[in-house]
């Protein structure tokens, strides 16, 4: 038997109809603050994603499904959206007639991580992006929006972690301060963050191996050596988001693994995912669109984890399961015929109606309609259709009524609405 992929995963019914929930909501909620649809591509060149998440970064590094089309260019599956809705803006100019946008876009994500509880290859992100405003207060509407998302969803134990990584003016003179104080201590250092004080220091900032994080302790702080201008944005962040009652933590070691953050950068922890503890993610671009080509404009955006997010979602998904309002319990060729038009009538109506098409015995489909969890049965035999008359039983109550076979449709509607 051919199984699915490692790291892939099928999503059920039983389990969608929280994923449609959760979209759901989301969507109304980003509509109602202006966002629009976006939809772009599962692939794209591979250059996009190496020139705008950065050549030395986990994802680019090891993780994208990369391959050669068969006319020879590389492409790669998406590792996240970002990229493709800046190159989509660029490219359909979008910032010549009106440079603020502000989208939304759901689907999957491919990275080949190590597949672990809460880490697929194949998985869903949420994302929103504003771009062409640098006023902190997209920053804070984004993360009020996340907020309220999560609430709606009824997800507790979550908190807002915020960070400022500065801007070109002054990340330079904190890196220099990192590699300075790295220096010092190479040796004690895990191998991956050797070669990362080399190429990307930033992230040996965030590194999760113990003896790291002991000798990070006291590493310098972006936040400390922030310019002006970033601090000043930094605080009205802070502001914004105590004026709109988000509590937060500001966090000096999450820096976040993709290269093109500049200034605010967020994330959304729940204390319910062990180790994959972040639902959501993000931060400000100031700089992609021009390194992509297009214009020098400011972005930000973020991504929150479908999957994870269903996992510490408050709502119940078997009370958004919706169960047939009748089922329709037809005996002999006659009376099949006839369901089978009441179905599609009742249908039509916006009625969900089942009924077995495989001419069963009463008591089979008595136990189907009780599997299905449907409230009434309308029990129809030859007796029943020649007489006019159909039995409708209340699963619940057991008590049964006649019904009047002519315009059936109609006054189903009328008792179970
Ligand atoms: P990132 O694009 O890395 O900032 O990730 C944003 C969010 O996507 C994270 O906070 C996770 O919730 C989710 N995410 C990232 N990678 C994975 C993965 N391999 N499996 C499941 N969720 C993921």
């Amino acid at each position: 038997m051919i199984q699915l992929i490692r790291g892939c995963k099928d999503i059920l019914p039983g389990e969608t109809e929280l994923w449609q929930k959760i979209e759901e909501t989301a969507k109304e909620i980003f509509e109602d603050f202006g966002f629009r649809e976006i939809r772009i591509p599962i692939m794209e060149k591979t250059e996009l994603f190496a020139r705008s998440i950065g050549e030395h970064t986990d994802i680019v590094e090891k993780e994208m499904y990369t391959f050669p089309d068969r006319g020879g260019e590389m492409l790669t599956l998406r590792p996240e959206a970002t990229a493709s809705i800046v190159r989509s803006y660029i490219q359909h100019k979008m910032y010549a007639q009106d440079p603020v946008r502000k989208f939304y876009t759901i689907g999957p994500m491919f990275r080949r991580e190590r597949p672990q509880k809460g880490r697929y290859r194949q998985f869903y992100q949420i994302n929103a992006e504003i771009l062409g405003v640098a006023a902190p207060f997209a920053d804070a509407q984004l993360i009020y929006m996340l907020t309220l998302l999560f609430s709606r969803l009824s997800v507790t134990d979550v908190t807002a972690h915020i960070n400022s990584l500065g801007c070109p003016e002054c990340r330079p003179d904190f890196r220099e301060a990192l590699l300075n104080y790295l220096s010092e201590r190479e040796e004690e250092l895990c191998a991956d963050c050797r070669r990362r004080s080399r190429i990307n220091p930033l992230r040996t900032l965030d590194c999760k191996v113990p003896k790291c994080r002991e000798q990070m302790k006291d590493a310098p702080a972006i936040t400390d050596r922030l310019c002006g201008e970033c601090r000043t944005h930094f605080e009205k962040v802070q502001k914004f988001l105590h004026a709109m009652q988000v509590s937060f933590e500001i966090d000096k070691r999450m820096v976040r693994g993709l290269d093109y953050y500049t200034r605010t950068t967020f994330e959304i922890l729940t204390g319910s995912l062990g180790a994959q503890s972040a639902v959501a993610g993000g931060g400000r671009y100031d700089g992609l669109i021009k390194i992509l080509g297009g214009p020098d404009m400011p972005a930000i955006g973020f991504a929150i984890g479908l999957d994870r997010l269903t996992e510490i979602c408050g709502i119940n998904a078997e009370s958004l399961q919706r169960k047939p309002a009748l089922y329709i319990a037809a005996l002999g060729e006659n009376c099949q015929d006839k369901a089978f038009e009441w179905i599609c009538a009742l249908g039509q109506k916006g009625i969900c109606a089942e009924s077995d098409m495989e001419g069963k015995s009463l008591k089979s489909q008595m136990k189907r309609a009780d599997r299905l969890g449907s409230p009434y049965v309308l029990i129809l035999g030859e007796d029943e259709l020649s007489s006019g008359q159909a039995l409708l039983r209340n699963m619940k109550t057991k008590e049964q009524t006649a019904v009047p076979i002519e315009n059936l449709p109609e006054k189903i509607k009328e008792i179970i609405k």
